[in-house]
């Protein structure tokens, strides 16, 4: 793998992600900040040592922490919108685990609807990428006082896979799960030029949401499939809480070389503020900061 040094004209991957909307084509899109996280990097991503990061200065902290984000996607077309994965939720910003150093920001989704004027109680759909906490926080019962969580008329959607709980220790109870949820396939639609596409390796039934943009493009919102722009230049360092790491891998290349495609964009939702972006022809990660190319 080529760890050559990448020379930016700014530190942009080192700051926590603000909330920003882009109109592409038919979409306008909003990033719904919730939390910021600083990781250590040789924790998340078991398979690499300390040598590999002196490469990657521009996506981390000051103090050495990769910087990272945790929030949602609001996905708007005409009058329509839904909700991609619902952020941290109850968190204090205290309560670590072994590969965080700290947060910050944490809990501000709510606040980020609001300013956005969007009442969670008319939202219809979230759709998550999968169900670990930092993407099912305000989407569980205990979100919020009551028990049907901030959203308490959404339907839920999820990968196909994704509630067998047994198989992996994320099986978290979403508010409602059996009454609300529906689970899809692969390249199934769940909203006009919104579709399924099955990943699955960092849980049975991660499932990224490809946009389409109604002029051409596509846009992937991946999840999990990437945690930073990294991960791009190693598709084979597994992230710590991958559930299968050869088949999180094969889902890692097989999004790559999607990305490499002309008019193909993803959406990383803790890649810190270098969330949009595309697979250049060196095979790095460039971030879509241009607003220029937005339409
Ligand atoms: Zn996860
Ligand atoms: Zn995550």
């Amino acid at each position: 793998m080529d760890n050559t040094p990448q020379h930016h004209t700014d530190d942009s991957g080192t700051r926590l992600p603000g909330l920003w909307t882009r109109t592409i084509g038919e979409l306008t899109l909003t990033y719904v900040p919730d939390a910021g996280v600083a990781m250590i990097p040789t924790r998340v991503y078991p398979a690499s040592v300390e040598e590999d990061w002196s490469a990657h200065r521009h996506h981390m902290t000051d103090v050495g922490h990769l910087a990272m984000g945790c929030g949602a996607l609001l996905v708007e077309r005409g009058g329509s919108r839904l909700l991609l994965d619902a952020g941290h939720g109850r968190i204090s910003g205290e309560d670590t685990e072994h590969f965080q150093y700290g947060f910050e920001h944490v809990r501000n989704l709510p606040e980020s609807l609001a300013s956005l004027g969007v009442d969670p109680a008319e939202l219809e759909t979230v759709a998550f990428t999968h169900l670990h906490d930092d993407h099912s926080g305000w989407a569980r019962p205990d979100a919020v006082d009551g028990p049907h969580s901030l959203f308490p008329n959404a339907r839920w959607i999820v990968g196909e896979g994704e509630l067998r709980s047994d198989d992996h220790p994320s099986g978290e109870q979403l508010a409602g799960q059996k009454e609300r949820t529906t689970s899809v396939t692969d390249g199934v639609e769940i909203a006009e030029g919104v579709r399924a596409w099955s990943l699955p390796g960092h849980t049975p039934g991660h499932t990224a949401w490809v946009l389409d943009t109604g002029d051409g493009r596509r846009i992937v919102a991946f999840g999990d499939a990437m945690h930073s722009p990294v991960q791009v230049l190693h598709p084979d360092w597994e992230v710590v809480l991958d559930y299968d790491r050869a088949e999180a891998e094969r889902s890692r290349r097989r999004l790559v070389d999607f990305l490499a495609q002309d008019g193909v964009y993803g959406f990383g939702v803790h890649f810190a503020d270098q969330q949009l972006g595309t697979v250049d022809t060196t095979g790095r990660w460039r971030p879509w900061n241009d607003r220029a190319d937005a339409r």
